[in-house]
């Protein structure tokens, strides 16, 4: 099953902000947060796209691609220089400079 990965929006959410959820393709989004109730959002993002190109592709394309290696901790397999190679869910300052990505 995919993993989506969810941003809460409560800002004292024991889950730290953003959590990851492994859904069938075919359940609806989650609206409320499992560790807290509150609202939440899916977030869209590059690390789940099945493709068969190369972890180097990826990242000329300006996809992040992260690999999940503990829970709630994504080996970042794109990461460009000066980026964080792994991405601690519990950890913001870790995750992957999309607006960079973008901007490029
Ligand atoms: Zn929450």
């Amino acid at each position: 099953m995919p993993t989506y990965m969810y941003e809460c929006e409560n800002e004292k959410c024991p889950s730290g902000g953003t959590f990851s959820v492994e859904q069938s393709i075919r359940d609806e989004k989650l609206e409320n947060c499992p560790h807290c109730g509150g609202a939440v959002e899916r977030l869209i993002t590059g690390g789940y796209i099945r493709t068969p190109t190369s972890d180097s592709d990826l990242r000329d394309k300006g996809f992040a691609k992260l690999v999940r290696r503990d829970k709630g901790v994504y080996e970042n397999v794109t990461a460009l220089d000066g980026e964080s190679k792994f991405w601690d869910a519990n950890k913001p300052d870790s995750m992957p400079d999309i607006k960079r990505r973008i901007s490029d």
